[in-house]
Protein backbone atom coordinates (compact mmCIF):
# COMPACT_ATOMS: atom_id res chain seq x y z
CA UNK A 1 0.00 0.00 0.00
CA UNK A 2 1.20 3.02 -0.96
CA UNK A 3 1.38 6.59 1.14
CA UNK A 4 0.55 9.29 -1.27
CA UNK A 5 -0.09 11.52 1.20
CA UNK A 6 3.58 12.18 1.75
CA UNK A 7 4.24 15.68 0.40
CA UNK A 8 7.56 13.88 -1.13
CA UNK A 9 5.75 12.61 -3.88
CA UNK A 10 4.76 16.37 -4.89
CA UNK A 11 6.68 16.13 -7.40
CA UNK A 12 4.98 14.27 -9.92
CA UNK A 13 2.25 17.82 -9.55
CA UNK A 14 5.06 20.25 -9.54
CA UNK A 15 3.72 21.77 -13.06
CA UNK A 16 -0.04 22.07 -11.64
CA UNK A 17 0.76 23.29 -8.23
CA UNK A 18 3.32 23.61 -4.95
CA UNK A 19 2.65 23.24 -1.45
CA UNK A 20 1.88 25.97 1.24
CA UNK A 21 1.70 25.26 4.81
CA UNK A 22 -0.89 27.02 6.48
CA UNK A 23 -1.19 26.22 10.05
CA UNK A 24 -3.33 28.46 11.56
CA UNK A 25 -4.49 31.05 8.90
CA UNK A 26 -7.79 32.39 8.57
CA UNK A 27 -10.08 32.14 6.19
CA UNK A 28 -8.60 33.57 2.98
CA UNK A 29 -10.56 35.72 0.44
CA UNK A 30 -10.20 35.30 -3.66
CA UNK A 31 -11.68 36.62 -5.98
CA UNK A 32 -14.24 34.51 -7.97
CA UNK A 33 -14.08 31.70 -10.22
CA UNK A 34 -12.49 29.69 -7.07
CA UNK A 35 -12.51 25.79 -6.78
CA UNK A 36 -11.50 23.72 -4.15
CA UNK A 37 -10.98 20.60 -3.55
CA UNK A 38 -9.46 17.50 -1.35
CA UNK A 39 -6.38 15.84 -1.11
CA UNK A 40 -3.58 16.32 -3.78
CA UNK A 41 -5.55 14.89 -6.59
CA UNK A 42 -7.53 17.72 -6.05
CA UNK A 43 -4.88 19.68 -8.11
CA UNK A 44 -5.28 17.75 -10.89
CA UNK A 45 -9.13 18.04 -10.84
CA UNK A 46 -8.77 21.79 -10.61
CA UNK A 47 -6.81 22.17 -13.94
CA UNK A 48 -9.95 20.43 -15.42
CA UNK A 49 -12.39 22.38 -13.48
CA UNK A 50 -10.48 25.85 -14.19
CA UNK A 51 -10.68 25.28 -17.71
CA UNK A 52 -14.62 25.96 -17.59
CA UNK A 53 -14.37 28.39 -14.71
CA UNK A 54 -11.73 30.60 -15.86
CA UNK A 55 -13.78 30.80 -19.80
CA UNK A 56 -16.84 31.72 -17.81
CA UNK A 57 -18.57 28.04 -17.68
CA UNK A 58 -20.86 26.96 -14.91
CA UNK A 59 -19.70 25.55 -11.65
CA UNK A 60 -21.73 22.50 -12.30
CA UNK A 61 -19.34 22.13 -15.20
CA UNK A 62 -16.53 22.43 -13.57
CA UNK A 63 -17.06 20.50 -10.67
CA UNK A 64 -18.32 17.26 -12.78
CA UNK A 65 -15.35 17.79 -14.74
CA UNK A 66 -12.99 17.64 -12.16
CA UNK A 67 -14.10 14.76 -10.57
CA UNK A 68 -13.87 12.75 -13.43
CA UNK A 69 -10.08 13.72 -13.15
CA UNK A 70 -9.40 10.67 -10.58
CA UNK A 71 -12.10 8.68 -11.24
CA UNK A 72 -10.24 7.93 -14.29
CA UNK A 73 -6.90 7.60 -13.47
CA UNK A 74 -6.02 4.18 -12.69
CA UNK A 75 -3.32 4.87 -9.93
CA UNK A 76 -5.65 6.82 -7.89
CA UNK A 77 -7.17 3.96 -5.80
CA UNK A 78 -9.41 5.26 -3.65
CA UNK A 79 -11.82 6.67 -6.92
CA UNK A 80 -13.52 4.75 -9.60
CA UNK A 81 -11.20 3.19 -12.38
CA UNK A 82 -8.55 1.43 -9.90
CA UNK A 83 -10.88 2.08 -6.40
CA UNK A 84 -9.43 -0.37 -3.94
CA UNK A 85 -12.61 -2.89 -3.85
CA UNK A 86 -14.87 -4.07 -1.14
CA UNK A 87 -14.07 -7.10 1.28
CA UNK A 88 -15.70 -9.89 -1.64
CA UNK A 89 -12.97 -8.38 -4.28
CA UNK A 90 -15.97 -5.37 -5.72
CA UNK A 91 -15.64 -2.15 -6.61
CA UNK A 92 -18.26 -0.30 -5.68
CA UNK A 93 -18.46 3.47 -6.53
CA UNK A 94 -20.20 6.37 -4.35
CA UNK A 95 -20.86 9.83 -6.03
CA UNK A 96 -22.97 13.13 -6.10
CA UNK A 97 -23.74 16.10 -7.44
CA UNK A 98 -25.06 19.28 -6.43
CA UNK A 99 -26.19 22.47 -8.34
CA UNK A 100 -26.72 26.42 -7.48
CA UNK A 101 -30.63 25.76 -7.73
CA UNK A 102 -30.35 22.68 -4.89
CA UNK A 103 -31.19 19.95 -7.45
CA UNK A 104 -28.85 17.13 -6.69
CA UNK A 105 -28.18 13.37 -8.03
CA UNK A 106 -26.68 10.86 -6.40
CA UNK A 107 -25.59 7.04 -7.08
CA UNK A 108 -24.45 4.44 -4.44
CA UNK A 109 -22.99 0.99 -4.74
CA UNK A 110 -22.40 1.16 -8.57
CA UNK A 111 -20.56 -0.74 -10.45
CA UNK A 112 -18.92 -1.25 -13.15
CA UNK A 113 -18.82 2.27 -14.38
CA UNK A 114 -16.26 4.50 -14.43
CA UNK A 115 -17.66 8.22 -13.98
CA UNK A 116 -20.06 7.57 -10.79
CA UNK A 117 -19.68 11.10 -11.02
CA UNK A 118 -21.76 11.76 -14.38
CA UNK A 119 -24.21 9.11 -13.87
CA UNK A 120 -25.35 11.10 -10.34
CA UNK A 121 -25.73 14.38 -12.75
CA UNK A 122 -28.13 12.28 -15.04
CA UNK A 123 -30.14 10.54 -11.95
CA UNK A 124 -30.47 14.94 -10.99
CA UNK A 125 -31.24 15.62 -14.60
CA UNK A 126 -33.23 12.79 -16.14
CA UNK A 127 -35.10 11.48 -13.27
CA UNK A 128 -37.73 12.17 -11.34
CA UNK A 129 -35.47 11.02 -8.35
CA UNK A 130 -32.03 12.18 -6.38
CA UNK A 131 -30.55 8.65 -5.61
CA UNK A 132 -30.21 5.57 -7.29
CA UNK A 133 -28.40 2.63 -6.06
CA UNK A 134 -26.28 -0.96 -6.70
CA UNK A 135 -28.20 -2.68 -9.66
CA UNK A 136 -30.93 0.19 -10.45
CA UNK A 137 -28.13 3.19 -10.28
CA UNK A 138 -26.15 0.51 -12.67
CA UNK A 139 -29.36 -0.46 -15.20
CA UNK A 140 -29.65 3.49 -15.67
CA UNK A 141 -26.19 4.21 -16.37
CA UNK A 142 -26.25 1.93 -19.15
CA UNK A 143 -29.65 3.01 -20.10
CA UNK A 144 -27.90 6.25 -20.54
CA UNK A 145 -25.17 5.25 -22.53
CA UNK A 146 -22.12 4.98 -19.84
CA UNK A 147 -19.87 1.37 -20.59
CA UNK A 148 -19.22 -1.41 -18.36
CA UNK A 149 -16.19 -2.18 -17.36
CA UNK A 150 -13.88 -3.18 -15.61
CA UNK A 151 -12.69 -1.36 -12.62
CA UNK A 152 -10.48 -3.42 -10.87
CA UNK A 153 -7.24 -2.67 -11.61
CA UNK A 154 -4.11 -5.16 -11.34
CA UNK A 155 -2.67 -3.33 -8.31
CA UNK A 156 -6.03 -3.12 -6.63
CA UNK A 157 -7.00 -6.57 -6.70
CA UNK A 158 -3.00 -7.71 -5.59
CA UNK A 159 -4.03 -4.85 -2.65
CA UNK A 160 -6.90 -7.08 -1.84
CA UNK A 161 -5.80 -10.57 -1.62
CA UNK A 162 -2.84 -8.98 0.35
CA UNK A 163 -5.34 -7.41 2.80
CA UNK A 164 -7.18 -11.12 2.87
CA UNK A 165 -4.38 -12.56 4.52
CA UNK A 166 -5.20 -10.50 7.75
CA UNK A 167 -8.98 -9.39 6.98
CA UNK A 168 -8.38 -6.61 9.46
CA UNK A 169 -10.60 -3.45 8.99
CA UNK A 170 -9.24 -0.15 10.49
CA UNK A 171 -8.52 2.21 8.48
CA UNK A 172 -5.80 4.23 8.60
CA UNK A 173 -5.78 8.33 8.43
CA UNK A 174 -4.45 9.86 4.91
CA UNK A 175 -3.21 6.36 3.50
CA UNK A 176 -4.93 4.61 0.39
CA UNK A 177 -7.07 2.49 2.13
CA UNK A 178 -9.70 5.74 1.70
CA UNK A 179 -9.94 9.03 -0.04
CA UNK A 180 -12.77 11.23 -1.75
CA UNK A 181 -12.35 13.80 -4.15
CA UNK A 182 -14.83 16.36 -2.90
CA UNK A 183 -15.01 19.38 -4.66
CA UNK A 184 -16.71 22.75 -4.93
CA UNK A 185 -16.37 25.97 -6.59
CA UNK A 186 -18.03 29.31 -7.78
CA UNK A 187 -18.36 30.68 -11.13
CA UNK A 188 -17.94 34.11 -12.53
CA UNK A 189 -21.36 34.51 -12.22
CA UNK A 190 -21.29 33.89 -8.30
CA UNK A 191 -23.44 30.61 -8.40
CA UNK A 192 -22.18 27.69 -6.64
CA UNK A 193 -21.72 23.76 -7.01
CA UNK A 194 -20.08 20.52 -5.87
CA UNK A 195 -20.10 17.21 -6.24
CA UNK A 196 -18.07 13.94 -4.54
CA UNK A 197 -17.08 11.24 -5.83
CA UNK A 198 -15.28 7.93 -4.27
CA UNK A 199 -14.78 4.01 -3.99
CA UNK A 200 -15.48 4.30 0.10
CA UNK A 201 -13.40 2.69 2.36
CA UNK A 202 -11.51 -0.06 1.17
CA UNK A 203 -12.55 -3.70 2.10
CA UNK A 204 -15.75 -2.35 3.96
CA UNK A 205 -18.39 -4.44 3.69
CA UNK A 206 -20.40 -5.45 0.67
CA UNK A 207 -23.21 -3.03 0.34
CA UNK A 208 -21.50 -0.63 2.87
CA UNK A 209 -22.43 3.41 1.49
CA UNK A 210 -20.36 6.01 3.01
CA UNK A 211 -20.78 9.79 3.55
CA UNK A 212 -19.55 10.50 -0.12
CA UNK A 213 -23.16 10.21 -2.36
CA UNK A 214 -25.38 11.45 0.43
CA UNK A 215 -26.39 14.88 0.10
CA UNK A 216 -26.08 17.11 3.20
CA UNK A 217 -23.11 14.13 4.80
CA UNK A 218 -20.24 14.71 2.19
CA UNK A 219 -21.95 17.51 0.08
CA UNK A 220 -24.17 20.57 0.57
CA UNK A 221 -24.57 23.41 -1.12
CA UNK A 222 -26.61 26.57 -0.68
CA UNK A 223 -26.42 29.37 -3.20
CA UNK A 224 -27.32 32.07 -1.24
CA UNK A 225 -24.27 30.69 1.52
CA UNK A 226 -21.82 28.48 0.57
CA UNK A 227 -20.99 24.82 0.06
CA UNK A 228 -19.19 22.18 1.98
CA UNK A 229 -17.88 18.51 1.02
CA UNK A 230 -15.86 16.13 3.31
CA UNK A 231 -13.62 13.27 3.25
CA UNK A 232 -12.67 10.19 5.98
CA UNK A 233 -14.44 7.94 7.71
CA UNK A 234 -17.77 8.40 6.22
CA UNK A 235 -19.69 6.80 9.17
CA UNK A 236 -18.61 9.95 11.08
CA UNK A 237 -19.80 12.53 9.11
CA UNK A 238 -23.10 11.08 8.05
CA UNK A 239 -23.73 10.89 12.43
CA UNK A 240 -23.16 15.07 11.95
CA UNK A 241 -24.92 15.59 8.43
CA UNK A 242 -21.16 17.20 8.34
CA UNK A 243 -21.17 19.30 4.96
CA UNK A 244 -25.34 20.47 5.44
CA UNK A 245 -23.95 21.28 9.11
CA UNK A 246 -20.73 23.18 7.49
CA UNK A 247 -23.06 25.10 5.60
CA UNK A 248 -25.95 26.40 8.47
CA UNK A 249 -22.79 26.88 10.60
CA UNK A 250 -21.72 29.65 8.05
CA UNK A 251 -25.27 30.99 8.13
CA UNK A 252 -25.35 31.88 11.47
CA UNK A 253 -22.22 33.84 10.89
CA UNK A 254 -19.36 31.81 11.15
CA UNK A 255 -16.86 32.18 8.20
CA UNK A 256 -16.36 28.77 6.46
CA UNK A 257 -12.45 28.20 8.75
CA UNK A 258 -14.49 28.42 12.11
CA UNK A 259 -17.51 26.29 10.27
CA UNK A 260 -15.45 23.44 9.15
CA UNK A 261 -13.45 23.58 12.84
CA UNK A 262 -16.79 23.56 14.80
CA UNK A 263 -17.99 20.64 12.49
CA UNK A 264 -14.87 18.45 13.92
CA UNK A 265 -15.00 19.64 16.92
CA UNK A 266 -18.81 17.86 17.01
CA UNK A 267 -16.85 14.59 16.05
CA UNK A 268 -14.72 15.21 19.20
CA UNK A 269 -17.45 15.91 21.02
CA UNK A 270 -19.25 12.90 19.51
CA UNK A 271 -16.30 9.83 19.76
CA UNK A 272 -14.12 11.61 21.96
CA UNK A 273 -11.50 8.20 21.64
CA UNK A 274 -12.56 7.48 18.15
CA UNK A 275 -11.55 10.36 16.99
CA UNK A 276 -8.26 10.23 17.75
CA UNK A 277 -7.35 7.30 15.67
CA UNK A 278 -9.92 8.31 12.65
CA UNK A 279 -9.47 10.91 9.94
CA UNK A 280 -12.07 13.46 8.85
CA UNK A 281 -11.92 16.49 7.04
CA UNK A 282 -13.89 19.03 5.51
CA UNK A 283 -13.11 21.89 2.91
CA UNK A 284 -16.00 24.81 3.20
CA UNK A 285 -16.43 27.93 0.31
CA UNK A 286 -18.72 30.52 0.99
CA UNK A 287 -20.71 32.83 -1.35
CA UNK A 288 -17.81 35.78 -0.95
CA UNK A 289 -15.26 33.47 -2.02
CA UNK A 290 -13.61 32.70 1.51
CA UNK A 291 -12.29 29.41 2.07
CA UNK A 292 -11.64 27.03 4.97
CA UNK A 293 -10.36 23.25 5.54
CA UNK A 294 -9.81 21.48 8.77
CA UNK A 295 -9.51 17.83 9.61
CA UNK A 296 -9.07 15.46 12.77
CA UNK A 297 -5.25 14.92 11.92
CA UNK A 298 -2.41 16.52 10.56
CA UNK A 299 -2.08 15.32 6.90
CA UNK A 300 -5.52 16.26 5.33
CA UNK A 301 -3.88 18.14 2.19
CA UNK A 302 -6.58 20.54 -0.03
CA UNK A 303 -5.92 22.45 -3.73
CA UNK A 304 -6.98 25.63 -4.46
CA UNK A 305 -7.53 27.54 -7.66
CA UNK A 306 -8.35 31.28 -8.05
CA UNK A 307 -6.94 34.00 -10.19
CA UNK A 308 -5.05 35.29 -7.32
CA UNK A 309 -4.05 31.60 -6.24
CA UNK A 310 -2.53 29.34 -8.84
CA UNK A 311 -3.63 26.20 -7.92
CA UNK A 312 -1.72 25.24 -4.90
CA UNK A 313 -2.05 22.59 -2.30
CA UNK A 314 -2.31 23.71 1.34
CA UNK A 315 -2.37 21.25 4.19
CA UNK A 316 -5.75 21.73 6.81
CA UNK A 317 -5.43 22.71 10.47
CA UNK A 318 -6.17 19.93 12.55
CA UNK A 319 -7.52 19.35 15.94
CA UNK A 320 -5.06 16.57 17.07
N1 LIG B 1 -15.63 9.38 2.97
C1 LIG B 1 -15.35 8.17 2.24
C2 LIG B 1 -16.21 7.06 2.76
O1 LIG B 1 -16.46 6.99 3.93
C3 LIG B 1 -13.93 7.76 2.28
C4 LIG B 1 -12.89 8.84 2.36
O2 LIG B 1 -13.12 9.97 2.01
O3 LIG B 1 -11.78 8.59 2.80
O4 LIG B 1 -16.57 6.21 1.98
Amino acid sequence: MTTRRKFIQLGALASVASVIKTWGKPAVKVSKPVVISTWNFGAGANVEAWKILSADGRALDAVEAGARVPEGDPKESSVGLGGLPDRDGRVTLDSCIMDEFANCGAVACLEHIVHPVSVARKVMEKTPHVFLVGEGALKFALDQGFKKEKLLTKESEKAWKEWLKTAKYKPVANIENHDTIGIVAIDTKQNLSGACTTSGMAYKMHGRVGDSPIIGAALFVDNEIGAATSTGVGEEVIRIVGSHLVVELMRQGNSPQQACELAVARIVKNQPQKSKEIQVGFLALNKNGEYGAYALQKGFTYAVYSNEIPNTIFEAKSFY
